[in-house]
């Protein structure tokens, strides 16, 4: 019986491939340009990892996890989110310590049990980047124009930005028990989940899908009337940065997002053509994580990009094909001189392939599927004349040409 993947988990095809690969190195140029370098952290981590980092009562860890014990006995993890697990690892390395101020992105497989759908899978890959040591709205403004710019760079249309403020531990606590009180009273209206969490976590409730949550919450106090005056000068300093930066954004006061540990700023960025699952990236700041996490007390900022809803949205890639095929006819050392042509090809940086074992005909049927312009042909005859064929597979013209000089002629033939 054929072996099928798991459900939510996707292979990734060549044909695919182009658009990861454009999508990763605008990323990586993008975060160049901002002056962040690469970390990358297991995929698998101790579960306290993810318990302490996103907290345990979000839907994340509650629900979503892959865990399991090792056969040491050992509770661990599928990681289902970066920031937790590459907070980790700074901490681990004590990298806080060496250079107070980081600037990290990692791109990488996540998983959540969620149900499958269009945008949505239990393996899924995200782009992370985490601003660790500097405060202040400049900072946090700069850190959403880097995700702005990256979600235009890839020529996303549509592109849009909701901004919040979930305010410090004190005007959070304030808003917490006025929203509390608000619920109380929407208790029949409120899902499961929100029934409890209105008590635990009441901020998720502003969050939940469900249609008869949505409603209840309709006409919920909003956070921006409990920012304390250093959030509120925060929040609007974040703003008048963005509006300096050019930056298009919508206040959006319930945007708490699904995980627990922002603080003051959050943001999410959603883009045209995805349908319901139609955020693309979000985040915020995170002032008590690191010291959550057993580090230093350095506050932090960070976002993710989900990657299939980058790749969903991008126009075919274009292939880049300059390379040349080789094709033999004859005995052995026809067949190994070939060989040797193709190795030539390659030390000077041409792509270069042959098919071995099948007939003339079977190359020459590859050569034109190869997407080549160019193709080297080589027989009894060539041998004996120490020359090679190069023939056009665009307009099928041939020229024979010394093959002491071949190379060269194939590179002009391609810089064309
Ligand atoms: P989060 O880590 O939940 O803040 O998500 C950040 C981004 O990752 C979202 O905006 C989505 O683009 C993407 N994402 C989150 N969960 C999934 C999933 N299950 N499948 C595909 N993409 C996802």
């Amino acid at each position: 019986m054929e072996i099928k993947a798991i459900r939510g988990m996707n292979d990734i095809l060549p044909d695919d491939m182009p658009k990861w690969h454009f999508v990763e190195q605008t990323a990586r140029k993008i975060f160049r340009l901002y002056g962040f370098s690469e970390l990358r952290s297991p995929i698998l981590e101790r579960t306290e990892v993810f318990f302490r980092g996103i907290g345990d009562d979000t839907d994340v860890v509650e629900k979503q996890m892959y865990t399991f014990t090792d056969k040491s006995g050992t509770a661990v993890a599928l990681r289902p989110e970066a920031t937790a697990s590459v907070l980790r690892s700074v901490i681990e390395h004590g990298l806080l310590n060496r250079e107070p101020i980081q600037k990290l992105y990692s791109i990488g497989p996540m998983f959540r049990y969620e149900r499958p759908q269009k945008g949505r899978y239990r393996q899924f890959h995200q782009i992370n980047i985490e601003r660790l040591g500097e405060d202040g709205p400049l900072c946090d403004a700069e850190t959403l124009h880097m995700a702005y710019a990256l979600a235009t760079s890839l020529g996303l249309a549509g592109v849009r930005m909701e901004v919040n403020s979930l305010g410090c531990d004190d005007c959070r606590q304030q808003f917490k028990t006025a929203l509390k009180e608000f619920l109380r009273e929407k208790e029949e209206k409120l899902c499961t989940d929100c029934a409890r969490r209105k008590n635990t976590n009441p901020l998720r409730v502003l969050d939940c899908k469900v249609v008869s949550c949505k409603q209840a919450v309709e006409g919920a106090p909003s956070i921006e009337d409990f920012l304390c005056e250093a959030c509120r000068v925060h929040y609007h300093e974040v703003l008048a940065a963005l509006d300096a930066l050019g930056v298009p954004y919508e206040k959006n006061p319930r945007l708490v997002r699904g995980l627990d540990y922002y603080t003051r700023t959050t943001f999410e960025l959603t883009a045209e053509g995805l349908g319901s699952q139609n955020a693309v990236a979000g985040g915020g700041r995170y002032d008590h994580l690191i010291q959550t996490l057993g580090g230093p007390d350095v506050t932090g900022i960070g976002f993710a990009f989900g990657m299939e809803r980058l790749i969903m949205l991008l126009p075919e890639q274009v292939q880049d094909n300059r390379g040349c095929f080789v094709v033999a006819q004859g005995n052995a050392t026809v067949q190994l001189t070939a060989l040797t042509l193709l190795k030539a090809l390659r030390s000077v940086q041409i792509p270069a392939e042959a098919v071995f074992g099948k007939s003339f005909k079977a190359q020459m049927r590859k050569a034109g599927k190869s997407g080549y312009p160019l193709c080297v042909i080589l027989g009894e005859e060539e041998i004996a004349q120490s020359m090679v064929t190069i023939k056009n597979l665009q307009d099928s013209s041939q020229v024979q040409v010394d093959m002491a000089g071949f190379v060269e002629k194939v590179r002009s033939l391609l810089d064309k």
